[in-house]
């Protein structure tokens, strides 16, 4: 899908915002929703969504809408280094098929970069599942 592509209120992140499908979560407050990637490039790759639906991307979405994510998004990725103590963390954003981006709810990618610990490609592997709720625990108690 290209930029300008029309939001789907089906996408997959829209179901774990309603509820509808299950996410490893770590923040939630009215505007926004962080949770762990089920394909992480890295040991505490989280993803931070805003709640309201319609933007699929960053250029699509209202600059207030975007002020406030970002908040979040710093917040997050915070608890994320706090928790798990990273050497350096990537803070990403993808627009479009061709930019890599797969999945049409905006969102931003907070990629904890260990030494010694390869960065993984982009929506590759699942993790396993035990593993990604004990790194969220860990974030949590960082956030709390
Ligand atoms: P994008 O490619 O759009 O920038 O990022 C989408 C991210 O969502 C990818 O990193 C991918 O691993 C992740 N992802 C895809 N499907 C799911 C899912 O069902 N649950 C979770 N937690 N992450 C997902």
């Amino acid at each position: 899908m290209t930029l300008g592509t029309t939001y789907d209120p089906n996408n997959i992140f829209a179901k774990i915002i309603r509820g509808e499908m299950p996410a490893i979560k770590v923040f939630e407050d009215q505007d926004a929703l962080a949770f762990m990637d089920i394909f992480p490039q890295s040991r505490g790759h989280t993803l931070v969504i805003p709640k309201k639906a319609g933007a699929t991307n960053f250029l699509d979405a209202d600059p207030a809408d975007l002020s406030v994510l970002i908040g979040k998004v710093r917040r997050v990725a915070e608890g994320v280094v706090a928790a798990l103590g990273p050497d350096g963390v990537r803070i990403m954003q993808f627009n479009g098929t061709p930019a890599g981006q797969t999945v049409f709810h905006l969102h931003f990618h907070i990629i904890p970069v260990f030494e010694n610990e390869p960065v993984k490609r982009h929506a590759g592997e699942k993790a396993d599942i035990a593993e990604l709720e004990a790194l969220a625990e860990k974030i949590r108690a960082a956030l709390a």
